[in-house]
């Protein structure tokens, strides 16, 4: 059985963090293991509150699994304090866990900010160097860049400023676009990976992709191989999507 371990928030609601992140795992038949970094409190129309897990617990709750199974994968997600991200990389550096996908969130698509003051600039520097992939959306990707992305130069631009940083491949997914959702994957060669822009709102998409990511790289696909069936497995999973009436849409899958 293949492993694939989430290092992400926790949301109730379902649509995003390691709840989703359990049930991608699920689907794409590996076991998930999960450790929390941060709560919230939300629902599809937004987040009402975060709050970090101390460090030392957000490393016991790692340390103890690792005891037990290695596993084939791990997603980071939501890293939201200071104390996160450096318990996070130093836990990356003592076990050299493989296949780390990282998506680096830095605000919901309501507009919440999860991360604090400083925090994206950390992740940059403490975790980047360890990740197999970072997964940015553009708006994610501007902020840790410093480019303003308009035009696909841009986004090119932004996915070499990246991987200067350290990952070994950059994925700047363009579902966030204006026009086709075409996302960019840069490992030292660009190449892209073509879809259709889906009308609305989802939450989780972030959370939806990288996990699949990870499951997809703990079965063996190489990332762009990883990469294109994420992305079909997406434009499957907005087809199966709900409302509770009141905010963005939720995966059902
Ligand atoms: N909550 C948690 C725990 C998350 O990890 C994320 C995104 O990564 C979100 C909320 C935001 O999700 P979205 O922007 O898709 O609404």
């Amino acid at each position: 059985m293949k492993k694939v371990l989430t290092i992400a928030g926790f949301d109730p609601s379902g649509g995003a963090g390691i709840q989703q992140d359990l049930k991608v795992f699920h689907l794409f038949g590996v076991y998930g293991l999960s450790a929390v970094a941060a709560l919230t409190a939300q629902n599809s129309s937004g987040v009402a509150a975060v709050k970090a897990v101390d460090r030392h617990f957000l490393g016991k709750q790692i340390e103890v699994l690792l005891r037990d199974s290695v596993p084939d994968a791990t997603k980071v997600g939501m890293l939201l304090s200071a104390d996160n991200v450096l318990e996070i990389a130093a836990i990356l550096k003592k076990f050299r866990l493989k296949n780390i996908v990282l998506d680096p969130v830095v605000k919901s698509s309501s507009g919440r900010m999860l991360v604090e003051a400083g925090v994206p600039e950390l992740i940059r520097e403490r975790i980047f160097p360890y990740c197999t992939i970072i997964t940015p959306n553009i708006h994610e990707a501007s902020v840790l860049s410093g480019v303003k992305i308009a035009t696909d130069v841009d986004v090119a631009k932004a996915a070499i400023i990246l991987k200067g940083f350290g990952p070994e491949q950059v994925i700047i997914t363009g579902g966030h676009r204006t026009g086709r959702a075409v996302d960019i994957l840069y490992d030292g060669t660009f190449s892209y990976l073509r879809g259709k822009r889906v009308p609305g709102e989802y939450h989780g998409t972030g959370c939806a992709f990288s996990s699949a990511l990870a499951s997809l790289l703990a079965l063996g696909f190489d990332v762009p191989t990883a990469a294109r069936n994420a992305k079909r497995f997406m434009a499957r999973s907005f087809r199966r999507s709900f409302s509770t009436g009141n905010g963005m849409r939720l995966f059902s899958f």
